[in-house]
């Protein structure tokens, strides 16, 4: 069985462009600062955020 990897600061990639160049905003709350994504980061899951023009937030759903 493989490790469950734990989601840190330094370890968290962007589902949308890959990037590791992610900084964090809060403690469960990333930023990627390739794409401008926001990460929330729920119980090893990340959902992700674009934060729109007007600088709300736009749930990302990729799967929708
Ligand atoms: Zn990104």
């Amino acid at each position: 069985m493989p490790r469950k990897k734990k989601i840190t600061s330094s370890s968290v990639e962007c589902p949308v462009c890959n990037s590791k160049n992610v900084g964090r905003i809060k403690p469960n709350q990333y930023f990627c600062r390739e794409c401008y994504s926001e990460l929330d980061v729920k119980k090893g899951k990340i959902n992700v955020y674009a934060i729109t023009a007007d600088g709300g937030l736009k749930d990302v759903d990729k799967s929708a």
